[in-house]
């Protein structure tokens, strides 16, 4: 199970979309989330992961003790909890969740005239999204 959350930038012009996998870490592990407009000026590699020009900053001692007390043996670094999702962004990027759902909406004509049009449409912009995210250099589309 996976509780999905909204979140905004310090600067509060942008929002992602988080996934806690397991519910495992609470929201608020997630000490400040900046977007590309508000992002410090130097990263601190101990409690902050970049990507994309958005940087997410942990209280890697309180992930320590949860991990801890669950039993999961990686320490708890930014990097491994960005990249096992315990709290990440939901899908790839941070607009992705928007990007899903208004591509549902703008292909949804389709389901009643063509549904295997409308099935291999969503996929194919999806994979052309996925591209898109890769060839920018967003982490967890490098990993697809
Ligand atoms: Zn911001």
């Amino acid at each position: 199970m996976c509780m999905n959350l909204r979140r905004f930038c310090s600067c509060g012009r942008n929002s992602a979309y988080l996934s806690c996998r397991d519910n495992l870490l609470p929201a608020e592990i997630l000490v400040n989330l900046f977007c590309p407009e508000c992002r410090p000026g130097s990263i601190t590699a101990a409690t902050m992961l970049a990507d994309c020009g958005w940087v997410l900053e942990y209280d890697v001692d309180r992930a320590q003790a949860y991990f801890t007390l669950k039993g999961i043996r990686s320490p708890a670094t930014p990097d491994f909890i960005f990249d096992a999702g315990y709290l990440s962004w939901q899908g790839l990027a941070p607009g992705d969740q928007e990007v899903n759902t208004r591509l549902h909406q703008r292909l949804a004509p389709l389901i009643e005239q063509d549904l295997a049009l409308y099935l291999q449409s969503l996929r194919s912009e999806w994979v052309a999204h996925v591209a898109r995210l890769k060839a920018a250099g967003w982490r967890k589309a490098q990993a697809t």
